[in-house]
């Protein structure tokens, strides 16, 4: 008779390529490494399609996708905020879920942060049922927290509690470093993070793109809390990084520029696949590079108002419209400033690049780190102030900017500060860089080695999902 077939694994994507890529990399692993049949799960809106094909057709063609099927959200009121949309798109989207576990039996679930519904269809299959976490490990504490001060005894909200605060194991957290809504319970999408958080102690386990040496506290107070089954174990199983082979030869014009520059020269600016400036701030920015006498470069996007995107990823118009007058002329040759993308991974780890303007987003910081590249933090929305702060306080790999107030704009005085302070070292500079050059190395022996602890921890659920199919054979 023919051998029993691999064991099937489903993961479902939230839409956005921040999601997308470090899951695609999950199923990657979960394939090559320990011989599962996966299926790669999106989802059909909010998600620009061109940048989802790319990335999953980068996996190899024994991975199975599938997408969910568009669902009705006309009826959402139309100020609830795009992350209340995200809760709610996903949360529709579940139930087209059950037909591909159904199927095809499934040996585990894995969702990410907006896809928590699926934890009960995974519990009502009698499925493992574990969460991907492609943010922070701190992230986690500070969901857990809104529920804790919710629900808790004292029935509060973040808004009522210190300022900084301080989370066991954690940064401490500026209110405004707080991704919005969480503090507020009259923020429309306060309620989908209060149920987001309640499914938690539902999940069998999460796994998180992180690694100890980025948050030595939370991924400690993590440990402690699985040990005496506080909460569902969390595995570290970072950092996800593609492989850069896997990356678009059409987007090589980026890669033969930073070739002819020297090593160490030049600073990479980027503020990721839905990060969105301003015009008054892409003209600040441009002449912040150029006031710096730094070589650069930047990934322009169209500019926009409120920082995001309408469509992530998409791009319409031109966006190098909006760069100053003259500014692509006199910054000729030292300069490069491309639309919309940017083979990121590689770029970041070319060795001409120094430096990394960016926005935070949790991917491009391992990415960063994985490079040994030290950061400029310039958050923008979501998690991403959060991220700021365990960059620049904990991890210690990045130099802040000051903050603006909202609505303000980062000064080119203070743009060309920044990269002047890390690309002339100074003191905080040279700090920065040896940070970097530390973690790169860490997370080297972690996740690449054949037998860092990030491969161990994946090893480890894996060898749970199995011996879950077994028991039901
Ligand atoms: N990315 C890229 N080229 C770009 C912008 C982004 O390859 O020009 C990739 C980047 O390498 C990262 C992902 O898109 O893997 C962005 O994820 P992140 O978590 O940094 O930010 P988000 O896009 O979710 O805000």
């Amino acid at each position: 008779s023919l051998p029993p077939p691999p064991p099937h694994v489903v993961l479902m994507a939230s839409p956005g390529a921040g999601h997308l890529i470090p899951l695609a990399e999950l199923a990657r692993r979960l394939v090559s490494d320990h011989g599962f049949a996966v299926t790669v799960v999106t989802i059909a809106s909010l998600s620009d399609p061109a940048t989802d094909a790319a990335v999953l057709s980068s996996l190899p063609a024994s991975v199975a996708t599938a997408v969910l099927p568009p669902v009705a959200l006309d009826d959402l009121p139309a100020d609830i905020g795009f992350g209340s949309v995200m809760f709610e798109l996903v949360r529709r989207s579940v139930p087209h879920l059950r037909p591909l576990v159904v199927g095809s039996p499934a040996a585990a679930i894995v969702c990410d942060f907006f896809g928590t519904p699926a934890l009960a269809l995974a519990a009502e299959l009698g499925v493992p049922g574990y969460v991907f976490f492609p943010t922070s490990i701190s992230f986690i504490s500070v969901v857990r927290s809104v529920v804790e001060l919710h629900d808790g005894a004292a029935a509060g909200e973040y808004r009522d509690l210190p300022d900084p605060l301080v989370l066991p194991g954690c940064a401490p957290l500026r209110h405004g470093d707080i991704p919005d809504g969480f503090r507020d319970s009259a923020d429309p999408v306060y309620a989908y993070v209060l149920e987001e958080g309640r499914r938690y102690g539902g999940a069998d386990g999460f796994l998180v793109n992180s690694f100890p040496e980025m948050e030595p506290g939370a991924a400690e107070a993590f440990r402690r809390d699985g040990e005496n089954g506080a909460f569902p174990p969390v595995y570290l199983v970072g950092p996800f990084v593609r492989p850069r082979s896997d990356e678009d030869a059409d987007e090589s014009a980026c890669l033969e520029w930073l070739d002819r520059q020297p090593a160490g020269s030049v600073v990479y600016v980027s503020f990721g696949s839905g990060g969105a400036l301003s015009v008054e701030q892409t003209r600040e920015l441009a002449a912040g590079l150029e006031m710096s006498g730094h070589r650069f470069l930047w990934v322009v996007r169209m500019p926009r108002k409120g920082g995001l995107l309408s469509s992530m990823g998409a791009s319409y118009g031109n966006p190098m419209d909006f760069l100053p007058e003259g500014f692509v002329e006199r910054t000729n040759g030292r300069g490069l400033a491309v639309a919309s993308w940017a083979p990121q991974v590689r770029v970041l780890a070319h060795p001409a690049t120094a430096a990394f303007v960016s926005h935070c987003g949790w991917n491009s910081a391992l990415e960063s780190v994985s490079s040994g590249v030290p950061m400029i933090a310039w958050p923008l929305h979501a998690e991403q102030k959060m991220n700021a702060a365990i960059l620049t306080e904990v991890a210690g790999v990045a130099l802040p900017l000051s903050p603006v107030a909202p609505g303000g704009v980062v000064s080119r005085e203070e743009v060309a500060a920044a990269v002047k302070e890390l690309m002339d070292p100074g003191e905080k500079g040279s700090a920065a860089r040896r940070r970097a050059r530390e973690l790169q190395a860490a997370a080297a022996a972690r996740a690449w080695s054949p037998d860092g602890a990030s491969r161990r921890a994946l090893e480890e659920v894996a060898g749970k999902w199995k011996n879950a199919v077994h028991e039901d054979r």
